[in-house]
């Protein structure tokens, strides 16, 4: 049987055929466009149904569902949460109740941690010779590595803003830090709280060999995730994904990772079954 065969065989009825996404930021995280007008842009763009999943934020959420009221596009509540594993991993969570205590406490929890991680930037960049100046920073209201980005290249620092994003806060770059959060059992047990599906948000991005790539996500399993984003442009080996995820009976899903419009498409033309997630 074909992977295209699979797919028929495991999806309703043609269905899920449409183009959706799943993974969009908006300037309620680190993307640049208001909720309002990501969605405008979906709807320009033919998709059906899409998820707003900022990086420890749900606010874009409930917008985004009365924004679609009477739009013909469906919305599903997502977030995506930074978790401290072995490695740095993004779990994308769908189709949660977003009025629950413990989702809210985890958004709040999420902007100290951002907040500690951007004071230990500053103070890497200092280190470096680079004299930011943090009251400055706060009258300014620069308090995330995109806005820290923009700034420093206002200043000549990188060819691009995102040659500056790379040169200093990338991986191994300058003011890399790596980023905290709850650990992953405990996020994964948040969202089944709340509701919701745990999905280990874009595998090609993991900071893992090739070697040691299965035997990661094999991990990731054990400890309770729902599903893979198999569809995304950071995976490389997506058909492989979704063998994996449907010999262990795993949800896969898929989503652009849109961040603005220089950064690529929004949507993704493939063949996820919603009904997967929203029951
Ligand atoms: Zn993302």
């Amino acid at each position: 049987m074909d992977l295209n065969q699979i797919y028929l065989a495991y999806s309703s009825g043609g269905k899920h055929l449409e183009k959706i996404d799943l993974h969009i930021h908006s300037k309620y995280s680190d993307g640049s466009l208001t909720v309002k007008d990501v969605i405008e842009l979906c709807i320009d763009s033919g998709i059906s149904a899409i998820s707003i999943t900022d990086h420890d934020e749900i606010a874009g959420n409930r917008e985004a569902k009365e924004f679609c009221l009477n739009r013909n596009i469906q919305v599903i509540s997502g977030i995506e949460i930074t978790t401290t594993w072995k490695i740095p991993l993004h779990i994308l969570a769908y189709d949660f109740d977003d009025t629950k205590e413990e989702m809210i406490n985890l958004c709040k929890n999420a902007k100290m941690y951002r907040l500690m991680e951007f004071s230990s930037i500053i103070g890497k960049l200092k280190k470096n010779g680079i004299n930011v100046d943090a009251k400055k920073m706060l009258e300014m209201k620069i308090n995330s590595v995109s806005e820290l980005a923009k700034y420093l290249y206002s200043w000549g620092l990188g060819e691009s803003v995102q040659d500056v994003k790379r040169k200093f806060f990338s991986y191994g770059g300058i003011a890399f830090v790596n980023k905290k959060g709850p650990s992953l059992e405990n996020v994964i047990s948040l969202v089944h709280e709340c509701g919701g599906k745990a999905i280990l948000a874009h595998p090609g991005r993991m900071r893992v060999s090739n070697q040691n790539f299965w035997s990661c996500i094999e991990e990731i399993k054990e400890k309770g995730i729902d599903g893979i984003e198999v569809y995304s442009p950071h995976n490389h080996n997506s058909d492989e994904l979704l063998s994996y995820c449907l010999t262990n009976h795993l949800i896969y899903t898929g989503g652009s990772d849109f961040h603005s419009k220089k950064g690529g498409a929004i949507g993704i033309n493939n063949r996820v079954p919603l009904s997967w997630i929203k029951k």
